[in-house]
């Protein structure tokens, strides 16, 4: 079917099509100038009007922009850590909390209790909810099974998964997230490497994760994770400078990271070849809030001209947020940052880390019909912080998502 949203208030279009990314000191050139829009079939076919379109939406006075790319959540897990986030309120770190059984070890317990439907019944919850918020398309990641069998389940489920929710959905293995009881960091890798072929065969993966700390891995192990990748030809991502700085970004570089994530802790002297290389800086405002974290230094990583991105980081422990436009909002207020510079990193540059940005997040004549209409113009998505934007949404040139109050703007 033919959709015309016509008379938008503004269209997010790049400042040129066919960008793979665009460094954050650029933001300012998006454009966000009135206009219309045709998506035929599965693609955005016009930027502008078709008057023989058999779907119309009234857009006067409301936005246009790409649906969301959340790069960075960890469904599928099970179960919630409610219980957890009082503790830390009350003033406990991460450390403590995991020390007494907490954390990573008790999203293991209860993915290794629940049986596949659980776990899918709630993962799916979630990708509806997210889709509501305007994600068309997210990130998976395994590392919640903390035994070679649990991880070769989590790889299936997140598979599964995928064939299952409407949205676009990239699978990573986060080989190393916690080291499992029984096992040394060094012996967990060992038998992690020893079987990623057979992982491997559980999910279309794109990229290998690892997560650096105190509590977790080291650099050493990073750079062990970076090779595993390299040899398989899969992206490197790393979860770093989260709690502390461990100088662990030159080392992802090196490794020839596609994404560096987190970020609260990064040095001031690794940023400038952070922001010049093409690995992309990816922040999580929605952790830093909830865990009283440090803040990214997300200002000076967009004026050095990084490739930045936002993400919720959807989990159960640090960061129970699927909202993106509540993240955006976060952002702003925290980084000092324009409302384009917030939409940038959920769009194209999302859409760069997970290797989709020819097909996905931007508004292009033959790119995917991913599109959200928003119910105001783009400089309330992070002023009304708590509110979803989102009037409808497009996945694929599939209306998936309307909302009840906008419906008389719609006519078929
Ligand atoms: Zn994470």
């Amino acid at each position: 079917m033919r959709t015309s949203i016509d008379g938008a208030s503004q269209v997010l279009r790049p400042p040129a099509d066919g960008l793979p990314f665009l460094r954050h000191d650029r933001a300012a050139s998006l454009r966000s100038d009135p206009g219309s829009l045709t998506i035929d079939g599965e693609e955005i076919l016009a930027v502008e009007s078709d008057a023989g379109a058999a779907r119309r939406i009234d857009a006067r006075g409301l936005a246009v922009v790409p649906g969301w790319v959340d790069c960075h959540t960890h469904l599928p897990f099970t179960g919630w850590r409610a219980a957890e986030y009082a503790m830390k309120v009350a003033g406990r770190d991460y450390a403590e909390i995991a020390a007494a059984g907490g954390g990573i070890q008790a999203s293991a317990g209860a993915l290794a209790e629940a049986d596949d439907r659980g776990v899918l019944d709630q993962a799916e919850a979630l990708a509806a909810e997210m889709l509501a918020h305007g994600t068309t398309t997210f990130e998976t990641k395994s590392g919640y099974g903390l035994s070679i069998e649990a991880e070769l389940r989590s790889l299936r489920l997140a598979a599964a998964l995928g064939g299952q929710v409407p949205q676009s959905v990239s699978n990573t293995a986060l080989i190393a997230h916690a080291v499992p009881g029984g096992f040394d960091a060094d012996g967990w890798l060992d038998a992690v490497e020893a079987s990623l072929g057979a992982m491997l065969e559980c999910a279309p993966v794109g990229a290998l994760d690892v997560f650096v700390e105190s509590i977790a891995f080291t650099n050493r192990h990073l750079e062990r994770v970076g090779a595993l990748a390299a040899a398989r030809a899969l992206d490197l991502r790393a979860h770093v400078e989260q709690f502390a700085s461990h100088r662990s970004v030159p080392v992802a570089l090196a490794a020839g990271a596609r994404s560096v994530d987190h970020l609260a802790c990064l040095a001031p002297v690794d940023l400038p070849a952070l922001a010049d290389s093409e690995c992309a800086a990816v922040l999580l405002p929605g952790a830093e809030v909830m865990g009283a974290e440090e803040t990214a230094p997300a200002r000076a990583l967009a004026d050095a001209g990084a490739i930045a991105v936002l993400a919720t980081d959807a989990n159960p422990g640090t960061s129970p947020i699927i909202s993106m436009p509540l993240i955006l909002g976060l952002a702003v207020r925290r980084y000092g940052w324009t409302a384009k510079e917030a939409l940038l990193a959920a769009t194209l540059n999302p859409a760069w880390v997970l290797r989709r940005s020819g097909e996905v997040g931007s508004l292009e004549v033959g790119k995917r019909a991913d599109v959200l209409v928003l119910d105001g113009p783009i400089e309330q998505v992070p002023y009304r912080l708590g509110h979803n934007p989102v009037a409808f949404a497009f996945k694929s040139g599939e209306l998936v998502f309307a909302r009840p109050d906008c419906a008389d703007r719609l006519s078929e």
